[in-house]
């Protein structure tokens, strides 16, 4: 299992985000970010795939240090995916991730900031997050 920045490109369905990824035609490991050589086995070439739209909180950790790139309070979570790939997003919902939860993924503002304002990019929704937009 590999465990990345989710930093890759995406695709929109309706509100869910389904992030791109590489999975290795020989041995089946998955990448996300794609590369261009399987990290597992050294194939080159990794078919692409579209990861699910949701996945579970591995574990998380809260970031109290803003960067020039990045605005904080905010939280990551390394979440596990049905294909077998790990990556860490920032977590959208004001209590912290729960370990074990499922997580939407989904496209939000921030934690990453360019010329002041904070730009979209994947989180995962947490279950208190989802229950404050349903209610
Ligand atoms: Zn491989």
């Amino acid at each position: 299992m590999t465990v990345v920045e989710a930093n890759s490109e995406y695709d929109l369905e309706e509100d869910r985000v389904r992030l791109r990824a590489g999975r290795c035609p020989d041995c089946g490991a998955v990448f996300c970010p794609t590369g261009t050589v399987c990290a597992a086995c050294g194939h080159r070439g990794l078919d692409e795939i579209l990861l699910a739209p949701t996945a579970t909180v591995y574990t998380y950790t809260r970031v109290h240090q803003s960067t020039p790139d990045f605005q904080a309070p905010y939280d990551l979570v390394y979440a596990d995916f049905p294909e077998n790939v790990r990556v860490m997003l920032p977590a959208l919902g004001e209590g912290y991730p729960v370990i074990g939860e499922q997580v939407d993924i989904v496209l939000a503002p921030g934690p990453r900031v360019k010329d002041g304002q904070l730009i979209d990019m994947p989180h995962a929704r947490t279950a208190a997050e989802r229950s404050e937009h349903d209610g």
